[in-house]
């Protein structure tokens, strides 16, 4: 079966139905965009000033789902017939999931959010204590207000609950619930429009990225063990390598000559062309912190992390003032306004996550904050999956990159649930062409491991 569509008044494209149906969704855009402008035959069929979507008003959307259609001129009810079957392949929100995903050790809170179409989009919350209070969020507050709405209105959603629901936050768990249902949102809509999310933030940059290696809990070990660990991660041709402290960050400047050996002998083990940074993970007073720097300047390096605590603005201004390697933060930052502090405080790379600020929704206005002031952007990643795979499609759509993507978990416990997870090939992720996140759930695996939060399964009835 053939369908026939045209932009041009007399000029007919003929496509298979299953293209028409994938592109369903993007006719319904462009049409409501004709309807108001009053451009007969922009989208039309086979007779000028005719809007001719055959077969999809054998569809019906339930009842209780009513929505407003586009003002429309007298005369014209059999368009406005037509419109309303197109609009029902963008579906309307049906179910909300909050659950956990059980790894052995460790656990995601994921949600899963399905539209009256049968589609479903998956997002992720910061995975702090568990990501519990998060979950316990989506399930109560938000998933009511989820039900019915249109996936597409994800940033109405996101200030709707935001603006609703502000004396929960708006850091920490709540703002992890709004990130993975705005994720969830944009799967679900790259699931509608059959792009992939990349392309719906209009377009990649690259669809090849590189990774650094995240190296952590180094506070513990000494210069070789350190070593060791880095030396596993080259097998990957990691971009970059960081060293994490992960240090207990009430007891500062505990060990400032043992951090200074660990990067010293990294630097030797790395040589002095490979790039390197530091993550001292807020454990510094404002003298350990210069001290430090200066021996990263030294040493070559890429950036200085979070060498204070993250609410010390005014010592992250005098860190920042006293040296010329440019101090990183943002990974406990949640807001805009947040996040331009910290530039304010001299931060000249800040790095908002996308499972905790406000998803690709957040990470869009960030990016736009940072391009005003000229920082750079290097998101904080921590979460192997969804969330991981969330921010390289964020990266391959920003334009100012310039350093590669975070990844911290090259064990493939979390592929389980996927057919095909995105995995790092000679150094690089290599992001693929599917709708939404790309992501193919085996749903066996997926429901295998999957742990029900209370009452965190909501649909319409
Ligand atoms: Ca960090």
């Amino acid at each position: 079966m053939q369908h026939a569509f045209s932009c041009v008044p007399g000029h007919h494209l003929r496509v298979p139905a299953q293209v028409f149906e994938q592109i369903g969704g993007l006719l319904c855009i462009s049409m409501r965009r004709c309807l108001a402008s009053r451009r007969e035959g922009c989208v039309g069929g086979r007779r000028n000033g005719r809007y001719d979507l055959a077969g999809h008003g054998s569809r019906q959307r339930p009842a209780q789902q009513k929505e407003r259609e586009p003002a429309l001129t007298a005369g014209s009810r059999s368009v406005r017939r037509r419109w309303r079957g197109a609009r029902c392949l963008l579906g309307a929100i049906r179910r909300v999931e909050a659950f956990h995903i059980d790894w052995g050790r460790g656990r995601s809170a994921w949600v899963r959010v399905w539209d009256d179409a049968g589609r479903s989009g998956l997002g992720e919350a910061s995975p702090m204590a568990g990501g519990d209070a998060a979950l316990t969020i989506v399930a109560g507050p938000c998933a009511a207000a989820l039900l019915g709405a249109d996936p597409l209105d994800h940033a109405v959603i996101h200030d709707r609950l935001f603006h609703r629901l502000a004396k929960l936050g708006p850091d920490g768990a709540f703002a992890a619930a709004l990130a993975a249902i705005d994720i969830a949102l944009w799967d679900l809509k790259g699931q509608t429009l059959g792009q992939p999310i990349y392309k719906l933030l209009g377009g990649a940059w690259r669809t090849e990225l590189p990774f650094y290696a995240s190296v952590g809990g180094n506070a513990g070990r000494g210069p070789d063990e350190v070593c060791r660990a880095v030396e596993r991660w080259l097998a990957l041709s990691p971009a970059l390598v960081k060293i994490r402290l992960d240090a207990d960050r009430t007891r500062r400047d505990q060990d400032l000559e043992g951090d200074a050996e660990r990067i010293r002998a990294v630097r030797r083990l790395l040589g002095d062309g490979f790039p390197l940074a530091f993550d001292a993970n807020n454990n510094y007073s404002v003298q350990g912190a210069i001290r430090i720097g200066r021996l990263l300047e030294d040493l070559g390096c890429a950036w200085f992390e979070e060498p204070v605590q993250h609410y010390h603005l005014d010592a992250f201004e005098k860190v920042a003032s006293a040296l010329d390697i440019p101090v990183a933060a943002g990974e406990q930052e949640y807001t805009l306004q947040g996040v331009r502090r910290l530039i304010d405080a001299g931060v000249a790379i800040v790095q908002p996550d996308i499972v905790k600020t406000g998803g690709f929704t957040g990470m869009v206005r960030m990016a736009a904050l940072t391009g005003a002031y000229g920082v750079d952007l290097v998101p904080h990643q921590t979460q192997p999956a969804v969330g991981h795979t969330a921010n390289l499609h964020f990266v391959a759509a920003l334009a100012h990159a310039h350093h590669p993507c975070e990844w911290n978990d090259p064990s493939r416990t979390q592929d389980a649930v996927f057919r095909d997870p995105v995995r790092p090939h000679d150094g690089r992720f290599r992001l693929n062409d599917l709708p939404g996140l790309g992501l193919q759930v085996d749903e066996g695996a997926l429901q295998a491991r999957l742990r029900p939060w209370p009452g965190g399964n909501t649909a319409a009835r």
